[in-house]
């Protein structure tokens, strides 16, 4: 079950604390956090517990390193100029 893991506790560097699996796996829009697999791949067998719960469509979305903040603005930019034109 995709909950079966959601108890396991680990420490977050990014938000400098611990927190359980259950907040790791819908971190964003309810997927997984990007870093999902760095960081949990010694307390279970978290390949394979993405693999059997998320299509190859969502694993490439969320397992994407987010865009640093220049190619984001940069995007914002360039979809603002498309639309004024
Ligand atoms: S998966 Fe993301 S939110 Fe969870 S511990 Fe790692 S960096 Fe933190």
């Amino acid at each position: 079950m995709i909950d079966d893991y959601d108890e396991r506790r680990t420490y977050c560097r990014m938000l400098g604390h611990y927190l359980s699996f259950a907040y790791c796996r819908s971190l964003k829009q309810g997927l997984p956090c990007h870093k999902v697999l760095d960081c949990w791949f010694e307390h279970f067998p978290v390949e394979d517990f993405i693999r059997e719960h998320y299509s190859d469509a969502q694993r490439e979305l969320f397992l994407a390193p987010p865009k640093d903040k220049m190619t984001s603005l940069f995007e914002l930019i360039e979809r603002a100029k498309k639309h004024s034109t």
